[in-house]
């Protein structure tokens, strides 16, 4: 029997590829529900996929910040079950806090919390009635550890840390695993979803020292990107570990190199170390520090 997955998120990058890896398993092994928010956007999807494989995929259009959407996407569902619901679909916002309106914030919990939990509630009573099922969520370094001029992205990262380990401990007694794929920068579109505050913008009404900052950080988050994004491969293989892993963990970490940044955190437990050593790293780039 086919294990059936629904991933949100599919139009791009991991849901795109984690889809795409799954639905071409040669023995069949998987039957994937790629969704996506708009169906006008599967084109990448079909042709990544080389054709539609009608026994190991299907798509469905299903928008994880409108309730109708996720539960008209679970009837179209053939199999009328899901073994392995992957929350995916996710967008980031940059830029000082006080640049954003509460319409934006708003919009980013609606989709990265509320669309997280509100597909997680659709599919969960099933999941418990069968004492079966996994949960993969797609989680960021942003949801382990505070970044500048991401205020609100990881505060959506870090509330979806604390629901999927609250459910984490119930759900053991269903049989059901909860895993986070936590990610470091990856080589998608997201730098390109995201919604940005651009720092040249006159009419960001900040300061000048919160505006050369962010231009500092910019500048920081490009090279970060440009040099140490993984490709979505890598966080495919990390998927597949949990996956096929008899009892998976709660979190998985696709790039070992950010996890020193992290742990300051149980080692300063007053979070002075890491707000220093964070600082550091961002804000005094050698061209930038008058002392160097
Ligand atoms: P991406 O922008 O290519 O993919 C995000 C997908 O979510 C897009 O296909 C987008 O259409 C979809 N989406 C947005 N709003 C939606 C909605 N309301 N309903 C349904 N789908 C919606 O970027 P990605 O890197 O593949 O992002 C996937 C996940 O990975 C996100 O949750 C993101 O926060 C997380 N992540 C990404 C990075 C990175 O550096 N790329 C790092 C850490 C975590």
């Amino acid at each position: 029997e086919q294990k059936v997955v629904l991933i949100t998120g599919c139009s791009s990058g991991i849901g795109l590829s984690l889809a795409v890896h799954l639905a071409s398993n040669p023995s069949k092994v998987y039957k994937v529900y790629a969704t996506m928010r708009n169906l006008d956007k599967k084109q990448r999807l079909l042709e990544s996929v080389r054709g539609l494989h009608k026994d190991t995929m299907a798509i469905l259009q299903m928008d994880v910040t409108d309730q109708q959407s996720i539960l008209d996407a679970k009837r179209n569902v053939a199999e009328g079950r899901i073994d392995i619901l992957v929350c995916n679909a996710g967008v980031g916002l940059m830029g000082p806090l006080e640049a954003h309106s509460l319409d934006t914030i708003r919009g980013i919990l609606d989709v990265n919390l509320l669309g997280t939990l509100r597909t997680i509630q659709t599919f969960l009573p099933d999941m418990k009635r069968k004492r079966h099922g996994r949960i993969l969520v797609t989680g960021s370094m942003g949801g382990l550890q505070g970044l500048p001029f991401n205020e609100v992205y990881c505060a959506s990262k870090f509330a979806v840390e604390g629901a999927c380990e609250s459910l984490a401990i119930l759900l053991q007694h269903f049989n059901i695993h909860v895993s986070l794929i936590e990610c470091g920068p990856v080589n998608t579109d997201f730098l390109m979803n995201l919604k940005r505050t651009e720092a040249s913008d006159e009419a960001l009404e900040v300061d000048a020292h919160t505006r050369s900052l962010y231009d500092q950080y910019l500048q920081h988050c490009q090279s970060v990107f440009q040099n140490e994004a993984q490709e979505t491969d890598d966080i495919i293989q990390v998927y597949l570990e949990a996956i096929e892993a008899p009892t998976p963990f709660l979190r998985y970490y696709t790039n070992r190199a950010l996890l020193p940044m992290s742990s300051l955190k149980l080692t300063s437990m007053d979070g002075s170390q890491y707000i220093r050593a964070m600082s550091k790293l961002i804000f005094s780039a050698p061209d930038t520090d008058p002392k160097i």
